[in-house]
């Protein structure tokens, strides 16, 4: 075994290969970008080194500042993780010339399944089911489009170095095919540097149902079973689970066999995975697979597989590239349970799965199992931390494990009601909705589901009264006054001002709130369009605040409310003056600008907390700043807190 590795990846993954190395007794070098200086994958290795500035192509893609890293720490393997460099074979020829092993499979392998045609007129030669379509040299439109017309439409145009779902095109009309062809290369040679492409036939009801294969390098090779990750949202995946609902012994032999040849013939070394799309529109028959293509590296969602088969894949990894045969043969692994895994990402469900970022203001997971199920959360961020627009936006891959797939997806959506996210817009909600859909949960699944789906999946309930009214608490501050029993504690200070019922500034999405705080000899309430609802009606609700803002969970939806300045006078006290005063008395909390700094329109420059909220006061207009006020100094009401050079 190793002594020391060297993880050329970030987040999530850089963080799961770190624990099993620890368990292993190897010691960890992890690497980083600007962006990631105090990252968890940082914190949580050995050692680590800085290898660039943030954006991939300085830092986590740069091969030769990772081998050097390598070197000078005296680790002997790199781990590529996924993504990144995990599938380049030049990245594998450098760390083989440097004298260090790749945690992977050869350099060889991986070109054999790099391009789509290629690796399949390999699987085709050595009898592996290929999709029917044209995988060949010409990339003509005549003839790609005759080929096409043989094959017969739907067909799929996808890129031939394409992943991740990218420069493929489904092509219902021959009338569009042009058009189609068009747009994945034009979508291929932005990400992939080649524009070629292949002609598949479009698979009626497809299932996408891949195969977990693991190599030596004595020429053993085993699978650990199947993955269904049909769940997908433009061609990419979103709940995944082992075993497939409704697989077959048949088919199942009859594709883990089709792996198992698919890997030994390119002499296969390492963990890798063998993805069929399977023709489900009547049933699923031994013979309706067919090969799509390989992921020579760990799956992101390898852990449903690892649940169901007591098998670290990674400790297996370490093994086999130390030059150790596999722990198992195949009789020795079998299948327990069932297991789902769903991807939590910063994103935008309801505008097309815009990719979000923000700071993880508030993050938390449920930190027991749910009955009768397992739980694993791989997560590579903390509270606190930020989703860049560096990188890719998961936050978590949410993983459960227990005796059937009924009481595993009723376990899944435990934790996805118990996970709460604010700061960032967040997929927990439509994750949730299909964990309860009808058709996922009685494992009627293809890869059309989604967007058949898609309206009700994602729909978002809007808040009722309850879940308004504890927004209205917590921007309040009441909320942090639950040790005191005073019910005039919460508003002390108001009282002198403003009497007892005070205006509470809430606004949902584009929506003011009309919420009044009221205090009684009962206790506190809040007012909302004639509705008065009791501080004791909230008091189990699940709040999160953070600044400018509040967000109230119910299950997975958090519902974010904004909340403007409690004396609603932060515009106005700027105006005109030059100057940025305090609109309230307060604690400068952060500093964000400094003296002689150019900032632009709606730039965040300083944090300031007052009234047990944090109020982020954001520069009215462009400007150079004359001065601003330190981080730590208390302010009163109208105090000045940024100056502007004023423009002659
Ligand atoms: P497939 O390549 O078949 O879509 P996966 O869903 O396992 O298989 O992986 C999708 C790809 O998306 C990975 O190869 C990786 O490049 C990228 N990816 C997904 N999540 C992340 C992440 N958190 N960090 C970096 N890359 C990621
Ligand atoms: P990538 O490298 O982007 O992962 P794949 O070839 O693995 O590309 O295909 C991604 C997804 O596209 C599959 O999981 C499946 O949902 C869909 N897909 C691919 N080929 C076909 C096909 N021939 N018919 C129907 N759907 C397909
Ligand atoms: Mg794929």
């Amino acid at each position: 075994m190793f002594s020391k590795i060297l993880i050329a990846n970030r987040g999530e993954i850089a963080c799961r290969v770190i624990r099993t190395a620890r368990r292993l007794g190897v010691k960890t070098v992890a690497v980083y970008s600007d962006a990631d200086a105090r990252a968890l994958h940082v914190q949580m290795a050995d050692e680590a080194v800085h290898i660039g500035p943030s954006p991939v192509g300085e830092s986590y893609l740069r091969g030769d500042k990772i081998i050097a890293a390598a070197k000078e720490t005296g680790a002997e393997a790199i781990h590529p993780g996924y993504g990144f460099l995990s599938e380049n074979p030049d990245f594998v020829d450098q760390v083989v010339a440097a004298d260090l092993t790749f945690i992977g499979p050869s350099a060889t392998s991986i070109r054999a399944m790099g391009l789509k045609d290629a690796a399949k007129r390999l699987m085709e030669k050595a009898g592996v089911p290929v999709v029917p379509g044209y995988h060949g040299e010409a990339q003509e439109i005549v003839v790609l489009a005759s080929k096409a017309r043989e094959i017969g439409y739907p067909v799929l145009i996808k890129a031939r170095a394409g992943g991740g779902g990218k420069g493929m095109r489904r092509v219902d009309d021959p009338d569009d095919f042009a058009e189609a062809l068009s747009g994945a290369r034009r979508e291929a040679k932005t990400a992939f540097g080649d524009d070629r492409v292949l002609v598949e036939k479009y698979v009626d009801k497809p299932r996408h149902i891949e195969v977990q294969v693991f190599g030596d390098n004595y020429g053993n090779a085993v699978h650990l079973f199947e993955r269904d990750c049909s769940a997908q949202r433009r061609h990419q995946k979103v709940i995944e689970e082992a075993p497939a609902p409704g697989m077959t012994p048949e088919l199942r032999a009859a594709m883990t066999e089709a792996a198992v040849t698919a890997a030994k013939a390119i002499s296969y070394s390492g963990a890798g995975t063998i993805e069929f799309i399977v023709d489900a529109s009547q049933g699923l028959q031994a013979d309706r697979f067919w090969f799509m293509e390989m992921n020579t590296r760990l799956q992101v969602e390898h852990p449903v597989t690892e649940m169901v088969t007591g098998v670290d894949l990674v400790e297996w990894q370490l093994r086999v590239a130390s030059g150790e045969t596999l722990p198992k043969t195949q009789d020795e692994i079998s299948l327990n349970g069932h297991a789902f895994e769903a991807r939590l990402y910063a994103e935008d469900a309801t505008k097309g799965f815009l990719p979000a970022t923000g700071t993880l203001h508030h993050l938390k997971f449920p930190d027991v199992p749910p009955q009768d199920a397992s739980m694993r959360i791989e997560t590579g961020v903390r509270a606190g931390d930020s989703v860049s627009p560096f990188y890719d936006p998961m936050i978590a891959k949410l993983v459960v494990h227990a005796s059937s797939r009924e009481t595993s997806l009723a376990a899944l959506r435990d934790v996805l009601a118990g996970t709460e996210v604010a700061g960032s817009t967040v997929n927990t909600a439509f994750l949730a909705a299909l964990a309860s859909d009808r058709d996922f949960s009685a494992g009627d699944v293809d890869t059309g589901l989604i967007g058949r789906h898609q309206d009700a999946l994602t729909a978002l309930p809007l808040p009722d009264s309850t879940a308004v009214a504890a927004a209205a608490f917590a921007a309040s501050g009441l909320n942090e006054r639950q040790a005191s029993n005073d019910p005039w504690s919460g508003i002390s200070g108001y009282a002198h001002f403003h009497g007892l019922e005070r205006e509470i500034r809430l606004k949902y999405g584009e929506h003011e709130v009309p919420a009044r705080l009221m205090t009684g000899t009962d206790g506190a309430a809040v007012r909302l369009y004639g509705e008065i609802v009791k501080r004791a009606a909230v008091k189990d609700q699940r709040v999160a605040r953070w600044p400018g803002h509040v967000t109230v969970f119910e299950g997975a939806v958090g519902h974010t409310f904004s909340v403007s300045d409690p004396l609603g006078r932060a515009d106005e006290a700027l105006a005109g003056t030059g100057s940025l005063r305090a609109p309230m008395p307060g604690l400068v909390k952060v500093v964000r600008a400094a003296k002689g700094e150019n900032v632009t329109k709606g730039q965040p420059l300083l944090i300031l907390e007052a009234m047990k909220m944090e109020h982020t006061i954001a520069a009215p207009h462009d400007g150079l700043i004359a001065d601003i006020a330190a981080e730590g100094e208390q302010v009163s009401d109208g105090t000045v807190l940024v100056k502007f050079v004023e423009e002659a």
